[in-house]
């Protein structure tokens, strides 16, 4: 938000060695007195703001690069890998590890992070080391082919997946990998949790996709992933985890927070008779929020199809009993609701057996 500066002002500043931004407004007798150099004060740079001029915004995480000017030389590389915007990114990852492991995500030294800092650069974690030991030291820095550039450890064999990601999806500048219980169990089992059920992951996530399996830490199963994660900002690898991506790693690490608070949230749901559905309208409404949050579309098949669980098949609803909530939310009382032919069989054939035995 621009701000008006009167004298009072610049005098203030000049004597706390401060700089009127670029877009500052002033008043006469300011303006005045600086051009007639009775006060003479540094111009600052414009604040920073976000499109819409939001006067309060998120701060942006997100690493650019020009085309071309990626540093090429071992010195310019190790250069670049220990500059101060390096060095808080590795500590950004770290400090995302040890939340990682605190909330259960990464067993043993399972999960990996990465974000791709140059055109053919990626920041990654290395390869054997808990998620809730690391440090900066840790860190590795690799071309978009896998090669470590640098770093003392070895990298994670899993940055090759990440990088499919990146290469066929140029949104996906970091990506977040980990184990955490309630979605691998879905991973596990081929199966993606139910749509427009939960708003938040209706917006950040969408459809899950699910990448068919793979040996862990391969080139074939990197591009399986990248296959599937183009269209997809969750991808769950059968059999095995879940891989999430972003613009930057903080919300790659929200994504898998989101998911799996999803997935943790439907298993119980589940228990309790089905979740309820919102309509394909109030979900299209969640899909304008998405759109204008520049997130990716995703394939027309992927939408809504599983807005009505009863209506998909039943690899779609895990655990799904397709329950008179489920549907009369969506669709209205469906025929029969409640009506259980099997359990009334029962029931007759018991009634008719007490009888029987009365009657004797
Ligand atoms: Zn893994």
């Amino acid at each position: 938000m621009k701000r008006v500066y009167t004298l009072k002002d610049i005098e203030g500043l000049k004597a706390a060695g401060g700089s009127i931004p670029a877009d500052a407004i002033l008043t006469p007798q300011a303006k005045e007195a600086l051009r007639d150099g009775l006060v003479s004060v540094a111009t600052g740079a414009a604040p920073a703001q976000n499109k819409g001029g939001d006067p309060y915004p998120v701060p942006d995480k997100e690493i650019y690069w020009t085309p071309g000017s990626d540093p090429k030389t071992p010195e310019e590389i190790q250069k670049f890998f220990f500059s101060p915007k390096m060095q808080a990114l590795k500590a950004l990852i770290v400090d995302l590890g040890l939340r990682s492991y605190n909330k259960n995500y990464n067993d043993g030294n399972g999960g990996n992070f990465s974000v791709r800092v140059g055109e053919n650069l990626v920041l990654c974690t290395p390869t054997m080391i808990s998620k809730g030991r690391m440090s900066v030291e840790d860190m590795c820095l690799v071309d978009m082919e896998g090669k470590q550039l640098a770093g003392n450890r070895k990298r994670t064999s899993e940055v090759l997946a990440h990088i499919a990601i990146m290469k066929r999806q140029p949104k996906a500048k970091a990506c977040c990998h980990a184990h955490p219980p309630h979605a691998t169990a879905f991973a596990i089992t081929g199966k993606t949790p139910p749509r427009c059920v939960n708003p938040e992951t209706e917006i950040f996530i969408a459809q899950v996709g699910i990448a068919d399996y793979g040996t862990p830490g391969t080139q074939a199963m990197a591009d399986k992933v990248g296959e599937v994660g183009k269209d997809h900002d969750c991808v769950f690898m059968l059999n095995h985890g879940v891989i999430t991506w972003a613009n930057e790693i903080e919300t790659a690490f929200w994504k898998m927070e989101n998911v799996e608070a999803h997935c943790y949230t439907s298993m119980l749901a589940f228990q309790i008779g089905g979740p309820r559905q919102f309509s394909d309208a109030d979900a299209e409404k969640l899909m304008e929020i998405r759109r204008a949050l520049g997130m990716i579309d995703q394939p027309k098949n992927d939408k809504f199809r599983e807005c009505n669980l009863c209506d998909t098949p039943d690899e779609l609803r895990p655990g799904c009993v397709c329950s008179s909530i489920a549907q009369t939310d969506v669709k209205g009382t469906p025929p029969n609701a409640g009506f259980d032919s099997k359990a009334e069989d029962i029931v007759a054939k018991i009634t008719q057996m007490i009888i029987s035995e009365l009657n004797k």
